[in-house]
């Protein structure tokens, strides 16, 4: 293979986007959008999404763009008029973060629910950067993971990037990690997330991992999984980054122990399946013994057509990756210009499921992430009800809080502009089947005489 030349990163955000020679295609009016919009929602583009992935000819129609540059209609009018009107008045840096950060909140910023049920105890310690939900799989968001190489506008990752840092899942200490892996024997499956913990040198990522390789039978872990967007946005990370041979030799001691190694990789678009460096780089940690597996949302003006999903999914398939997962994309943040209905979602992807050899249905979905666990939605049926043929729509847990949940089906209420579970109805009777226990989990864990949601 030829050598590829190292690429220096370089950042771009609101303090300087304006100086990306790209910006002089755009009106005075779309790069005032972009500040307004940017002051609320994460913004940070780097050279490689600009220079190989953005297609400039049509951006005001190209997914990337879409996908990194804040977009006007991702605000509503009051909130993009309140922004807007701030900056007139003031260039008051403090003031337009008091005002940034009112619509924020107004946003929907932290799901109730993730903060509370899913952060454990160790002793009398909150281990606020793990997440322990589902038996197998502890998700650990290490400090220093807590940024991506850009950042993307649907994210309901962004309040972690905002600087509001009360909001921040985040944990330095790598022994209180290994002390609660080892208690949880149960745990198979460690998943660092972030943010995207790609983003961290080798010296730091490495050092939650030497642990776990020196004694590989005190904790239970015999799967890692590392949730990152680099392939999208980085790929160098695993070219011609400086520690970018350390972490392949430091892949290929992981699996030479005898843990699977899987890249939990988010493509949302053809796009990034495209370029040199993606191919390169996926060949590079495919060599080292681990797998890559694929997943994004679902995204309205980004990839809510079949035909997008069937590329992507079949692309992935030959360059070596197994399809994953499609979820719903959750309802925070700029969730109004993102949004597709849970029916469409299903039509999309049996559309595009459809299109596709078995080798590519690997991936499952359409699922959302809500409180009792990740809900596929498995499609409409039609039932007779009260003594007619009426609409269901019909589910199923791909995961569930309590594992006695997993894989039964069940049914809601057809209702073609739900978008979200806690949208749904029962089909039968008052209350879904888990109802009712999870109602008890919440007040066992959280007890604020508050009623447990499905968000
Ligand atoms: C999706 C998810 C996991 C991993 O689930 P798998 O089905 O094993 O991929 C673990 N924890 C949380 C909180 C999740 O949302
Ligand atoms: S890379 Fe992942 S965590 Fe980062 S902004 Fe995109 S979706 Fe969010």
């Amino acid at each position: 293979m030829e050598v590829m030349p190292e690429i220096n990163y370089k950042a771009y955000s609101l303090h300087n986007f304006r100086s990306i020679p790209e910006m002089k295609l755009l009106s005075e009016e779309e790069l005032f959008d972009i500040e307004v919009v940017g002051h609320v929602l994460p913004f940070k583009v780097n050279n490689y999404v600009i220079d190989e992935l953005i297609d400039w000819t049509d951006y005001r129609h190209d997914a990337m763009f879409r996908l990194t540059f804040p977009q006007k209609d991702m605000l509503s009018k009051t909130h993009f008029d309140k922004m807007a009107a701030a900056m007139r008045k003031t260039s008051d840096k403090q003031e337009l973060k008091a005002v940034a950060n009112e619509i924020r909140l107004e946003l929907n910023p932290h799901p109730a629910g993730q903060m509370e049920l899913n952060v454990p105890m160790l002793d009398d310690i909150k281990l606020t950067g793990i997440q322990h939900k589902y038996r197998q799989t502890v998700l650990f968001f290490p400090s220093s993971g807590q940024t991506c190489h850009s950042y993307c506008t649907f994210c309901f990752r962004w309040p972690q990037f905002v600087g509001m840092d009360e909001l921040k899942f985040a944990m330095r200490e790598t022994e209180l990690l290994i002390q609660y892996l080892e208690e949880h024997q149960e745990a198979t499956d460690l998943l660092f997330t972030g943010g995207d913990p790609m983003v961290m040198s080798y010296k730091v990522f490495s050092s939650f991992i030497e642990p776990i390789l020196a004694d590989t039978n005190k904790t239970n872990i015999q799967t890692i999984r590392i949730g990152t967007k680099s392939l999208a946005y980085w790929p160098y990370k695993f070219l011609t980054d400086k520690d970018a041979d350390q972490f392949i030799d430091l892949f290929e001691r992981i699996v030479q122990k005898g843990i699977n190694l899987a890249f939990m990789a988010h493509f949302n678009h053809p796009q990034e399946l495209q370029t040199e460096a993606v191919a390169r780089a996926v060949e590079r940690i495919r060599a080292t013994g681990a797998q890559i597996r694929t997943q994004s949302p679902l995204l309205n003006n980004i990839n809510a057509d079949p035909d997008i999903w069937a590329e992507m999914w079949r692309k992935q398939v030959n360059m070596n990756m197994i399809p994953y997962y499609m979820f719903i994309a959750r309802d925070t943040g700029a969730q109004r210009y993102f949004e597709v209905p849970i029916v469409d979602a299903w039509h999309i992807f049996r559309k595009a499921y459809q299109q596709v050899s078995g080798v590519c249905r690997t991936v499952r979905g359409p699922s959302m992430s809500c409180t009792p666990g990740k809900v596929q939605v498995l499609g409409v049926n039609e039932m007779p009800l009260n003594g007619k043929m009426e609409k269901v729509i019909t589910l199923r847990m791909i995961q569930g809080r309590n594992p006695d949940w997993v894989a039964r089906p069940f049914f809601a209420k057809y209702d073609p502009n739900a978008k979200w579970m806690n949208d749904l109805k029962p089909a039968f009777g008052d209350t879904f089947f888990f109802e009712q226990e999870l109602e008890q989990m919440y007040h066992e864990k959280v007890d604020q005489g508050e009623h447990a949601n499905f968000e």
